[in-house]
């Protein structure tokens, strides 16, 4: 796997790397495409090891209004922790970000954290263009394509009673 690390090649200090693999090897090849990016920092100490990474992966979006399909790259930062440790205390296991190493590890993988990050990413709404037309609601066809003759009932009594109440 690409997604992995090798942190004994490493000094203690600051050091930058990046990382990439194919969607399909994260198996997120349903909600993405292409390649997926990490740009990392890492700071390792004896003691502990801290890595900041950005991720940058292509997202195959649905648009809400007229769905069309198309790909939009999406991007977020995370950050994890790795203590250096043979005595690991179980209360902290579940916290997200924090991990443990043994002085049997030599590598540290990212693919499980490039896998959660990029689905939490993943945007509720999705639309093409903020100006999209969407899909005629009587005939279906996609309005930012091609227009229709369809005469939308736009004209709602109750709003027209209070126009008319206001004297507008
Ligand atoms: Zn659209
Ligand atoms: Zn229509």
């Amino acid at each position: 796997m690409s997604m992995q690390i090798k942190f004994t090649n490493y000094k203690d200090g600051l050091h930058k790397f990046v990382l990439k693999t194919e969607v399909e090897e994260l198996s997120i090849e349903e909600k993405f495409a292409g390649t997926a990016l990490l740009n990392c920092e890492m700071d390792k100490s004896s003691t502990q090891i801290i890595i900041n990474c950005n991720l940058q992966v292509n997202a195959k979006q649905v648009c809400d209004r007229c769905t069309a399909e198309y790909e939009d790259v999406i991007e977020t930062d995370f950050k994890n922790i790795y203590f250096l440790t043979n005595n690991r205390s179980s209360a902290d296991e579940d916290e997200s970000g924090i991990y443990y190493l043994s002085s049997s590890d030599d590598k540290i993988d990212l693919s499980g954290d490039t896998i959660e990050n990029a689905l939490l990413t993943l945007p509720m709404k999705v639309l093409c263009n903020k100006d999209c037309k969407g899909l005629c609601s009587i005939c279906g066809v996609n309005k930012n394509e091609e227009e229709c003759n369809c005469v939308a009932e736009t004209s709602n009594p109750v709003w027209e009673k209070l126009l008319k109440l206001k004297g507008l």
